[in-house]
């Protein structure tokens, strides 16, 4: 059976919001070496603000949320959902697409009326061989293109808050002597910007769901107990792959399920708390 000092552990840290579903995580949580963090949804809200709109010449703001707020109106993606509500907030109406599909950690790719029409980041708008400018954005941010029958409308620029916790439990995880690293989906300006606030070391952008599997895969082969913080489906896979996934407690329910430990009330303090239960459970019988 486990012992009663580990059971006495996984109440304490249930207790205070951090459900650990086995024994062996709370061990692995006791001897962390390192902490990989997603971005969108983990180390922010997740709920992000239209802040900016770049029209192309000849275009005006209104269309460019119009069309861009069509394609995303099936979308799950916490900036097809800020494209959506500005809109909306805006008394701006829109219709659902004839078609659409996600191009994951790229966009969508719809069909409005007849015409290819393409919400994304670059690498999605460049592949379908769209001309772009340089970014327009005078602000950091997360810069999503709108596209209609291969010409470029404009960009529509994506703000997201970083939790209050982020920035406490990052240094107390750095204090604690483990190596913090953030893997985001995100463009490398909006990765910088944020690891920057955090005092985030090591960060690595543009990375697809496998990459960041593959990432955490290759600490794990290397003998590394790692734990990856994730909320979203695309995190499902590097959650599995670490030696301890946590999702957070408002993550997608794929994210939870593959979770070994779930943060209700999404505080990051509350994994630290969780770690130095752990650790001190650990100078008691491991
Ligand atoms: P993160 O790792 O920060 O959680 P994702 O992997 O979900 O990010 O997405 C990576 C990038 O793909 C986003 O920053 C954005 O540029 C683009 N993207 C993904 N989904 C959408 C969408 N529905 N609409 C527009 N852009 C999107
Ligand atoms: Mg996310």
């Amino acid at each position: 059976g486990t012992p009663l000092a580990i059971l006495g552990a996984i109440g304490r840290a249930a207790r205070q919001g951090s459900i650990i579903k086995g024994g062996i995580y709370l061990e692995a949580l006791g001897h962390l070496d390192t902490v990989f963090l997603d971005k969108t949804g983990t180390l922010t809200y997740g709920m992000p603000l239209v802040t900016e709109i770049n029209a192309a010449p000849g275009i005006s703001e209104q269309a460019i949320l119009k069309t861009a707020a069509s394609a995303e109106s099936g979308s799950e993606h916490p900036l097809g959902r800020a494209i959506v509500r500005a809109a909306e907030r805006r008394d701006i109406s829109f219709s659902h697409p004839d078609y659409f599909e996600y191009r994951i950690g790229r966009g969508v790719l719809s069909l409005i009326r007849g015409e290819q029409t393409v919400v994304g980041n670059r690498t999605l708008l460049t592949e379908l061989g769209i001309d772009l400018p340089q970014r327009t954005a005078a602000t950091p941010g997360t810069e999503v293109l709108v596209a209609q029958g291969g010409r470029y409308l404009g960009a529509i620029l994506v703000t997201d808050q970083l939790r209050d916790s982020s920035a406490p439990a990052v240094k107390a995880l750095t204090d604690m002597g483990i190596k913090v690293v953030l893997l985001t989906g995100d463009a490398k300006t909006v990765a910088e910007a944020v690891a920057d606030r955090l005092g985030i070391i090591q960060a690595h952008s543009e990375l697809l769901p496998e990459q960041k599997t593959a990432f955490i895969a290759q600490q794990v082969s290397k003998g590394r107990t790692v734990a990856m913080l994730g909320d979203g489906i695309n995190d499902a896979p590097a959650l599995s792959e670490a030696t301890v996934g946590v999702a957070m407690g408002a993550g997608t329910d794929v994210a939870r399920e593959s979770a070994d430990v779930v943060l209700i009330g999404n505080d990051l303090m509350k994994f630290v708390e969780t770690v130095r239960i752990a650790r001190n459970c650990r100078r008691i019988i491991f």
